[in-house]
């Protein structure tokens, strides 16, 4: 019976997608232009961590995402480990970040000394609960005039990393409201979201800071490379500082007046971005078509759903997620199986925060959401690729 419901997905899965195997989970999008530029930039002999292919490229995320300021760096997870500092988080401090996330948003925080604390998801938008997080603060936390205290711990709550999961913008006004009520800076993991809109404005736009990646399987890629958003003028300078090795100086004399990182992007990176920022629009379009023909697929096959924003977002449908319920909720495996054996990459969400064994005594909330999301989420290739109408 299940076997027949796995080979029915299958099916869909293999009509549904081109014939051309294998078919990988996400793959750039790059073009004659990209190539122009990378070769300019070689051309150019600017390609380490300065000069006008930097520039240009941050002027794009600007024009893309409306930031005011946006700070290129080597990656996503340096991104995320800049923006938790310029918040000012320091070690002995905790940081709630989704239990259902990249390994990259824990690791950050602990890149600072500081701890995670794992915060629940909800099936609406695969994000943070905001409901859920205020009634376990209400349980553990205590604030007063200065601070947030967990009365479990001891240790202050600092700050609140919303991600928005697979592109999706999690509930931000709800989440936005956690934070206030609770004095935490709100920071945006927008790695996945490029492109994506929660009621008309950008996500990674709307905390106090926000953090893009430009990692190979990203709707843009700079081959490796982030961002870190700001509107706020002071925090954009401490950043710039804090990625180039808080260097201060004039002329041919430079001291360091900090422990700093060497986390901004080299120029032959930022070459490769420029064009894909442009073409952002474009790419987003085509992706949003994917998930509308996946939908359409997925209407008429039994014991799944492909997982749809709600009304008020736009999406850059980054990666393309099935949920398995009824009878197939328990066959994740075989599902990922069957499509592998047919060349569709498919792949797991990953493993919860709380399940891997540096964060498994990491502060948290009860996380049986998560927990029954994680197991019943598979992946589909997402590429803009795959849109038949390009
Ligand atoms: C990709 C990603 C990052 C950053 O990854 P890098 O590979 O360092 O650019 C951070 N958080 C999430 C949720 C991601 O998907």
């Amino acid at each position: 019976m299940t076997h027949d419901a796995v080979r029915e997905l299958v099916a869909a899965c293999v009509t549904a997608l081109p014939v051309r195997r294998p078919l990988a989970l996400h793959e750039p999008d790059l073009s004659a232009e990209d190539e122009r530029n990378v070769v300019d930039c070689v051309r150019s002999g600017w390609v380490s961590t300065a000069g006008l292919w930097v520039d240009r490229f941050e002027d794009e995320i600007r024009a893309v995402t409306g930031a005011r300021h946006a700070v290129a760096t080597v990656n996503g997870t340096a991104a995320l480990h800049a923006a938790l500092l310029a918040a000012g988080v320091t070690a002995g401090e905790e940081v709630l970040i989704p239990t259902l996330t990249f390994v990259a948003t824990a690791n950050a925080v602990a890149y600072c000394g500081a701890v995670p604390h794992l915060v629940e998801a909800e099936v609406g938008t695969l994000g943070m609960d905001a409901e859920a997080l205020d009634d376990h603060l209400r349980a553990c936390a205590e604030r007063s005039s200065s601070r947030t205290i967990n009365r479990r711990t001891g240790r202050r709550l600092r700050a609140l990393v919303v991600m928005h999961t697979f592109g999706h913008p999690a509930e931000m006004d709800a989440l936005r409201a956690v934070a206030e009520r609770w004095g935490l800076a709100l920071i945006e993991d927008a790695a996945e979201s490029l492109g994506s809109t929660y009621k008309g404005r950008h996500t990674g736009t709307l905390g106090a800071l926000g953090v893009l990646s430009f990692n190979g399987n990203k709707i843009v890629t700079t081959g490796g490379g982030g961002a870190v958003l700001t509107d706020d003028d002071a925090i954009a300078d401490t950043v710039r500082h804090l990625c180039s090795t808080a260097r201060v100086g004039r002329g041919w004399h430079f001291v360091h007046d900090r422990v700093g990182h060497n986390y901004r992007m080299p120029s032959i990176n930022a070459a490769l971005g420029i064009g894909q920022l442009r073409r952002l629009a474009h790419l987003v379009a085509a992706k949003q078509r994917v998930a509308r023909h996946y939908a359409a697929v997925f209407a008429a096959v039994p014991g799944v759903r492909l997982f749809e924003p709600n009304a008020d977002v736009s999406s850059n449908c980054w990666l393309n997620t099935l949920i398995l319920d009824g009878e197939l909720s328990t066959c994740r495996e075989q599902v990922l199986e069957a499509l592998n054996a047919q060349g569709i990459r498919a792949r797991p969400a990953w493993a919860p925060m709380h399940t891997l064994p540096m964060y498994e005594s990491a502060p948290r909330m009860p996380v049986a959401t998560a927990e029954r999301l994680a197991a019943s989420i598979v992946n589909l290739p997402s590429s803009p690729a795959l849109d038949a109408g390009r």
